[in-house]
């Protein structure tokens, strides 16, 4: 339950959470049980970096790039602009989805949502993601976080090369994937993410919420 004005947008993290095909699942054992004797108990957690709600770093497609715990505070809170977007079936979010005016985080809710709201946890390769053209627009407005609704940015079947992780990871722009926004109306609101920091990791799994500033977007 979210407390007045501010919306929970992460992913629960257990077993049922879909996962990108290829990408480890997520496994959570008692290393520790108090009713085995032990004197509390205690989970180990074995998971991929980009399970449920997240943040992905440069380190996730250029070696050597910095990691998660690299990635500055200043660009995952503050104010953003959460965006209702619906491109025609089968397409990808185009240019558009951006609107006009003065913002440099922006969230895009679409019928991925859904899935989260209706607990659908069946991977779907048609989620809707972000088109190449809008990478570039997003780049050249000068937006520095996206986020999405589903497990990644970039389209299932886009191109092998993932054009659109590596232009907005290569010019510094900070991607949250896996957001549920199903309770969330478009507007402005005061973002608040924070990833695991986590030394030189790829993605970092992050607790995202959305605080409710009055603006309207
Ligand atoms: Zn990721």
């Amino acid at each position: 339950v979210d407390s007045i004005g501010v919306f929970d947008v992460t992913l629960t993290l257990s077993d049922r959470l879909p996962v990108f095909p290829g990408n480890p699942g997520f496994d959570r054992q008692l290393a520790l049980v108090i009713d085995r004797g032990d004197a509390a108990n205690v989970s180990r957690l074995d998971f991929g970096a980009h399970t449920g709600t997240h943040v992905d770093a440069p380190a996730h497609f250029f070696t050597g790039a910095p990691g998660i715990d690299q990635t500055s505070l200043d660009v995952l809170l503050g104010p953003c602009l959460v965006v209702d977007a619906q491109p025609p079936e089968g397409s990808n979010l185009a240019p558009e989805s951006l609107p006009d005016g003065d913002y440099d985080r922006v969230l895009f809710r679409t019928s991925n949502s859904e899935r989260w709201a209706n607990n659908d946890y069946q991977f779907d390769r048609d989620f809707v993601a972000v088109g190449t053209g809008l990478a570039e627009a997003i780049v050249r407005r000068g937006i520095r976080l996206v986020g999405v609704d589903y497990l990644s940015v970039e389209s299932f079947h886009a191109e092998k090369s993932h054009p659109v992780h590596r232009l907005l990871l290569s010019r510094g722009v900070v991607i949250i994937e896996g957001l549920d926004l199903s309770r969330v109306a478009a507007g402005l609101y005061r973002l608040l993410c924070l990833p695991l920091k986590i030394a030189g990791s790829d993605a970092g799994p992050a607790r995202v919420v959305l605080e409710q500033t009055g603006g309207v977007g």
